[in-house]
C-alpha cells in the first residue's frame, strides 16, 4: 500500500524550530511559507505544544456534546477577539470543512440557495466549497457540483452589485486572494459585497483560511477593510499545524444555521492548540511584527528588484512576488542554492507566507537569494 496524492518532495524533513526546518541530513531550510501558513508562531512552538501535552496528560478526546474546558476557552478567545458583532463559533478539522459549514449556514439562515464568489478565488475541495472555487482543473473531474454559483471579477463592485439578487444567499469572498495570486481586495469592492448582501438579506461570508491569524498585519484581515461580514472562516494557521477550522457567525446566522454537526468538532487537544496559538498572537503582538517585517521584506524587494520582477504586493507577511519566467524554477533554485523554502500562487507568482516571528534578518537573507537568483534581469 502507498500514497498517492502527496509525497513528492526530494527532500525528508525531521525537524523543526521557529522559521526553521531540519532534513535527514541536517540541512536548514528557511521556511518562507510555514508549510501553507499554517504555523504562523514557527515549527514546534513551546506555548503551543506545552499546552497539547497538558492537555493529552488529562483527556484526549470526549464527544463534543460535553463542554470542556479547552473549547470554552477557545470559543470565548475567539468571540473576544472577532471584529464587532461575530460571536459564535462553530469548530471543525479544515478549512474547507468550515467554507462548507459558511455555505449551509447562509443557505439555512436567508432561505435562498444562489452563492455568489469571485474569479481566481479559492475556498476549499470539499463539494460545496469546491464549487465557489474558480480554477476549472480542481473542480471539472468531479461534476455536477452544488449548482447556483455566480462567479463575479474580483474587485468589480459594479458587476458584484449585478450578481447580488433576491434569490442571493451568500457572497463568499478572501480579503486577499491566497492561491489565485496574492491579490488585495479594495476596499470598495468589499464595501459593495457589504452593502449588497445587506440589501438583498443575503450573507457576507470572508474566507479568512490564509489571511487571518494576524498574517496582514492585524489578527483579521476584515479589520483593515472597517467591513464586518456575517460569517468568517478560519483554519490553516489556527492551531499552529494542529488541525482546526472555525466558522465564526453573527447571531442571525447562528440562530438559523439548520442542522450540522461533525464528530470532532472541537476536540479538547485541538482546542487547546488553538487556544495557545491564539493568545500567543494577540499578546505578543505577533500582528503587529507581521506589518513591520512584511514592509520591510516588500520594500526591500521592490528596491533591489523593483526593475526585474514585475510586482510586489500583499499585506504584512502575505506576500507575492511576481516574476517574469514561470515561478517553479525559481521555487527549486531557491530551496536547492539557498535553502529558502516558498510556495507558489499560479504560474508567475512567488508566494512567501512565512511564520509572523521571522525577523529583518530573514527577510534580508530572502532578497539576498532573489538578487542572486533574478539578479541578471530574468
Ligand atoms: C487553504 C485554503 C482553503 C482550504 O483549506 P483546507 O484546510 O486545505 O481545506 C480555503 N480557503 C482558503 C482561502 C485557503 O487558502
Amino acid at each position: 500500500m502507498s500514497g498517492f496524492i502527496f509525497n513528492e518532495k526530494p527532500i525528508q524533513i525531521e525537524s523543526g524550530d521557529g522559521p526553521y526546518l531540519y532534513d535527514d541530513g541536517g540541512n536548514e531550510f528557511l521556511d518562507m511559507g510555514a508549510s501553507y501558513a499554517c504555523v504562523p508562531l514557527g515549527h514546534s512552538h513551546d506555548a503551543v505544544d506545552a499546552a497539547v501535552r497538558d492537555q493529552l496528560d488529562d483527556l484526549t478526546y470526549v464527544q463534543a456534546s460535553y463542554p470542556v474546558e479547552s473549547r470554552t476557552a477557545i470559543y470565548e478567545l475567539l468571540a473576544e477577539t472577532a471584529p464587532d458583532g461575530i460571536d459564535k463559533t462553530w469548530l471543525c478539522n479544515s478549512g474547507t470543512e468550515a467554507n462548507e459549514a459558511a455555505l449551509k449556514f447562509a443557505r439555512s439562515a436567508t432561505g435562498d440557495s444562489k452563492i455568489v464568489a469571485t474569479m481566481q478565488g479559492f475556498h476549499g475541495r470539499t463539494m460545496g466549497s469546491l464549487a465557489t472555487t474558480w480554477k476549472n482543473k480542481y473542480k471539472e473531474p468531479y461534476e455536477p457540483l452544488i449548482g447556483d454559483v455566480e462567479f463575479v471579477p474580483y474587485n468589480d463592485p459594479e458587476a458584484l452589485g449585478e450578481a447580488v439578487d433576491a434569490d442571493t444567499a451568500a457572497v463568499i469572498v478572501e480579503p486577499i486572494q491566497g492561491e489565485g495570486g496574492i491579490n488585495p481586495a479594495e476596499k470598495s469592492f468589499l464595501e459593495a459585497a457589504r452593502e449588497e448582501t445587506e440589501a438583498n438579506d443575503a450573507a457576507l461570508i470572508f474566507d479568512e483560511v490564509q489571511t487571518g491569524m494576524g498574517r496582514t498585519g492585524t489578527l483579521w484581515a476584515a479589520e483593515q477593510s472597517g467591513v464586518v461580514p456575517d460569517i468568517l472562516t478560519s483554519a490553516k494557521g489556527l492551531g499552529n499545524g494542529f488541525p482546526i477550522g472555525a466558522t465564526l457567525c453573527r447571531d442571525w446566522i447562528a440562530e438559523n444555521y439548520g442542522s450540522h454537526a461533525s464528530t470532532f468538532s472541537g476536540g479538547p487537544v485541538i482546542s487547546a492548540a488553538a487556544e495557545a496559538t491564539v493568545s500567543t498572537i494577540v499578546d505578543e503582538e505577533v500582528p503587529a511584527h507581521a506589518a513591520e517585517v512584511g514592509s520591510y521584506l516588500r520594500e526591500e524587494i521592490e528596491a533591489e528588484l523593483g526593475d526585474t520582477v514585475r510586482d510586489v504586493r500583499g499585506e504584512g507577511l502575505m506576500v507575492g512576488v511576481e516574476v517574469k519566467r514561470g515561478s517553479n524554477r525559481l521555487l527549486k533554485q531557491l530551496a536547492l542554492n539557498h535553502g529558502i523554502l516558498a510556495l507558489p500562487a499560479g504560474r508567475s507568482v512567488l508566494r512567501l507566507l512565512p511564520p509572523l516571528t521571522i525577523e529583518r534578518e530573514h527577510a534580508d537573507q530572502v532578497v539576498d537569494a532573489l538578487v542572486d537568483e533574478l539578479g541578471d534581469g530574468s
